[in-house]
């Protein structure tokens, strides 16, 4: 009940990206760490993320190369 979370950006008001939060804590529980906000802005994997905002649905290329650093890539 501490947070508000919206799945549409219509009509948001303080709420936090339920897709982006997700994204985000399964690059957790894939191995993957906290980067800096300030050098990896548009990282999925930046410990902040802004109300009313979905720009974080999809991974930004430094989160993609930590999981081909732990998986591979074909
Ligand atoms: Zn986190």
């Amino acid at each position: 009940t501490q947070y508000k979370f919206f799945t549409t950006t219509a009509n948001c008001n303080n709420a936090y990206d339920l897709q982006s939060v997700v994204l985000h804590e399964r690059g957790h529980s894939l191995g993957l760490n906290h980067v800096s906000q300030s050098a990896n802005a548009s990282a999925v994997m930046t410990p902040a993320l802004s109300t009313c905002s979905a720009g974080k649905r999809s991974l930004g290329l430094g989160d993609y190369q930590g999981l081909a650093a732990l998986y591979g890539t074909r």
